[in-house]
């Protein structure tokens, strides 16, 4: 079975920021959950996981490093980004009275 599909589309989530799906309107409810979006990202869109690991940065004024954990993510699938919201109000009639 060949397996030479081109990633279209990848995604990045990072415990160190707060990011929803990019393909639909999910978040975590909780800041840097990405165990629970790389599931979604798996499970809801087919993606990929293509990587993980861990970062170290520095704390703010303490000083104090901290890990991070990195998931990148992909797809063969090419996703537009998501429309945004149109109003789908109905067109009023004139009234030629
Ligand atoms: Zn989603």
């Amino acid at each position: 079975m060949p397996n030479d599909e081109k990633i279209q589309t990848i995604v990045e989530v990072s415990s160190n920021t707060y990011g929803g799906c990019k393909m639909c309107t999910f978040a975590a409810p909780h800041l840097g959950d990405v165990p629970l979006m790389v599931n979604h990202y798996l499970q809801v869109h087919g993606f990929e996981l293509l990587h993980v690991g861990q970062q170290t940065e520095r704390g703010g004024d303490d000083g104090s490093p901290f890990h991070t954990t990195v998931a990148v993510l992909g797809t063969t699938q090419v996703i537009k980004e998501r429309a945004p919201g149109r109003l789908s109000l109905p067109e009023k009639e004139r009234e030629d009275a």
